[in-house]
Formats: structure tokens, sequence, C-alpha cells
């Protein structure tokens, strides 16, 4: 059975006073103008081993890794290990650590995939995408960030109309829990031009057309012209796992 490895300092969680929801906005305005490192730094000055981070291996998540290595690698890194994604992305992993020495931590739901399509008669994410994506990523990301203060995400405004008015710095009611996007108010053309200038590692699936990765079955290669997150649940009314979704 897949286990996790997140930490479980015994602290009680953060609440969401007033006092903290006015610190958290004052830093959002002030960290707008600042470098997305300075904000990592500030993340981890603030919060310390209460603070993670999650990655899927997109580009944002290793141009974060690239700079969180330099501020503070020992930083609680995880990626919601589904038993769904592409090998590719799988593989990054490894490139990452032995590049950054950062080891992401696999983060899985209690029952492997196939036992969760024995339970189901079949793989739900053709029949009830909402279910599998709350069983196989909501929960398992619940159960981790329970054990923090804070965590790091790589979403930027520009992605999706539900990211659009993302802070840098802000409350996640979704997980009560503070949630930071160094990249909100970053472009797909700086995340990338800074990527090849820095020689980050990335997932070689987006020289091949594609342009958001999730997981295998719920991602396809997308077509010139078309929006970067077309390929996700195509075909479908479903746009996001949920995991960025605010209120
Ligand atoms: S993205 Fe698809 S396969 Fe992955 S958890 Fe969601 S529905 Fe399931």
């Amino acid at each position: 059975m897949p286990s996790s490895d997140s930490e479980n300092p015994s602290r009680p969680r953060l609440e969401a006073s007033p006092d903290l929801m006015a610190e958290l906005a004052a830093a959002s305005e002030l960290l707008e103008k600042a470098e997305p490192i300075e904000v990592i730094r500030w993340a981890s000055g603030r919060f310390g081993k209460r603070l993670t981070m999650a990655t899927a291996f997109g580009p944002e998540g290793c141009l974060i890794l690239h700079w969180l290595s330099s501020v503070a690698s020992d930083t609680f890194v995880f990626n919601l290990e589904t038993g769904y994604q592409f090998k590719e992305t799988l593989e990054l992993r490894d490139r990452i650590r032995d590049r950054y020495g950062i080891t992401v931590s696999y983060e899985s739901p209690e029952t492997t995939v196939e036992e969760y399509e024995r339970k189901h008669g079949g793989p739900l994410y053709r029949t009830d995408p909402a279910t599998c994506c709350g069983d196989r990523k909501i929960v398992v990301i619940e159960r981790v960030l329970s054990n923090f203060d804070a965590w790091m995400s790589g979403i930027r405004r520009d992605q999706s109309p539900d990211r659009a008015n993302a802070p840098i710095v802000g409350w996640d009611k979704k997980f009560g829990v503070v949630k930071i996007s160094p990249l909100a108010n970053w472009t797909k053309s700086q995340v990338w031009e800074k990527i090849l200038q820095e020689d980050v590692p990335y997932n070689p699936l987006h020289d091949k057309g594609f342009g958001s990765i999730g997981c295998w079955p719920c991602t396809r290669a997308i077509t010139d012209g078309e929006d970067e997150r077309a390929g996700r649940w195509s075909g479908s009314e479903k746009t996001e796992c949920g995991l960025h979704i605010r209120d």
C-alpha cells in the first residue's frame, strides 16, 4: 500500500484571525513587485518548517524548485502521485534530485490504481473524473497540508479564469492554510525564458506538444493556437482538478 512520508509537526494549526489576514494582505501587496525568489525567501522566513510546496513538475514548479534550492533546500516538497502520471513526469523527479539535491516526496492515495479500479468496476476517470480527482488528489493534499501552515504552488493568473485573481500571498479557505504563489503575476513566456536561461530541467513532453501536463488519461497534446490548458480533461466541462479553486 502506498504510504506518506510527510512531516507531522505537533503544533496547532494556524487560525484565520483578522491579524493574520491583515498580515497576508500587506505581504501580498508588498511582494506583488518582488522577484519570485524574494517571495520564496519571504515564505521560508515567515513559515520555516511549516512551509511546504506542491508540484506536478510543471515548468513553473521546476522553476520554483530551482530558486528554492538556493533559499531553503530542506523545505518539504511533494507530488500528488495519483498512479496515473506519465513516466516522463515521474522521471523528472530524479533529474530534479540530481540537479538540486531536492527529493520530492510522492504522496499517494490509500489505494493503488489497480485496487481503485477494481473497487469501482473500471477507471473512474472515464465516468466520474470529479470523484477520481477528489479521491486521488484532493484527499491526499488535505492529508499533507494538515501538517503545515503554508503551501507554495506554481499557478499563474493568466492560466485560467479560476486563477485570474490569485494573490501572491493569501488565505486558502479550501485547505485552511496560507497559499503562496510566487509566479502568480508571471506569464508563460517569462517562465520559459527563465527556464531556458537557467537550464532548469523540464518535462520533455512539452517539446512534443503538451501544454499543461497532468495524469495521462486526462491529458492530450495541444495544437497551434490552442490554450495551454486545452489538453486537460479535453472534451469535458472539467477544467481544474480542484486544488486551485478558491472558496
Ligand atoms: S486527472 Fe484524471 S486520472 Fe488524474 S485524478 Fe483526475 S480524473 Fe483521475
